[in-house]
């Protein structure tokens, strides 16, 4: 029995699996997040990093993220940021400094900018710069939203220059505009969108994007997949995702999803917090 087991470890290595960008403190998941948490940990799934959205939703963020031992960011998501956002910018400096020294803390956002919600594009823009120095100041990765925004986005980077870069979460894009990222440090996220046939242009890029530069996610409960059984999207998703991505580079599942492992343990530094 135990050489058996050996046997099929050694042709079948376990994939270290992390999703890189999750909302699992979302209200969806209130129901069933024990059980969710269950299904990862038998998916091979280690765990998620769950990003700050806004100040009326970092408590229960935080707890979700004590709970289940989850690294997080905290910042300030386009979409929840009023046109003048100085008080929020306020209570984020202020939980930061409540929790640099936490070390499941790693990273700020989610902050960027999105042209599809330009309602408040002003305070999007202000609360993107003061995020960005925020990043700079404490030494951490920042994890972004960009919409419609790349070449706003790429000038605002080109001034701050951030020591840790950090991820374009679910990106969105051409091969042009992910090597302008890649060239000032940045990562890009890879999500469930890769799923669709119809993402033509994404599927091109991602299958000439070098390996170290991937990071894999599913920004559940949102972007569900097309056909997906759940209306909700799950971090269970994340192995259809490695293995499209493999496809893509024609290339095995093991190989891709270690160097997503690597680069998300790499830029959010996670190897205190994974085993
Ligand atoms: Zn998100």
């Amino acid at each position: 029995m135990i050489k058996l087991n050996l046997f099929n470890e050694r042709i079948m290595p376990m994939m270290r699996i992390l999703d890189s960008h999750a909302h699992l403190d979302h209200a969806l998941f209130d129901t069933d997040r024990d059980e969710l948490f269950e299904s990862m940990a038998q998916a091979g799934i280690e765990t998620a990093i769950i990003p700050g959205v806004s100040p009326e939703r970092w408590s229960k963020q935080l707890d979700v993220a004590k709970r289940y031992s989850c690294p997080y960011g905290l910042g300030i998501h386009p979409w929840f940021c009023a046109d003048n956002p100085q008080q929020a910018l306020d209570l984020l400096t202020d939980k930061l400094n409540s929790y640099i020294e936490d070390p499941y803390l790693v990273a700020i956002g989610e902050c960027g900018l999105d042209k599809i919600h330009k309602d408040n594009w002003h305070g999007q823009i202000i609360a993107l710069q003061a995020q960005l120095s925020m990043a700079q100041q404490l030494n951490l990765p920042v994890i972004l939203h960009v919409v419609k925004a790349h070449s706003e986005m790429l000038a605002m980077l080109k001034r701050y220059s951030l020591p840790r870069g950090g991820v374009i979460h679910g990106f969105y894009g051409s091969l042009a505009i992910a090597s302008e990222y890649i060239k000032l440090g940045f990562k890009l996220g890879i999500g469930g969108l890769i799923l669709n046939p119809s993402a033509r242009k994404l599927r091109t890029c991602v299958a000439q994007l070098p390996h170290d530069s991937v990071l894999i996610e599913t920004d559940s409960p949102a972007m569900t997949p097309r056909n997906a059984a759940e209306s909700r999207n799950t971090p269970l998703i994340l192995q259809s995702i490695i293995a499209e991505i493999a496809t893509l580079h024609k290339k095995t599942s093991v190989l891709i999803s270690e160097h997503a492992f690597r680069n998300t343990v790499q830029l959010f530094d996670l190897k205190l917090i994974l085993i």
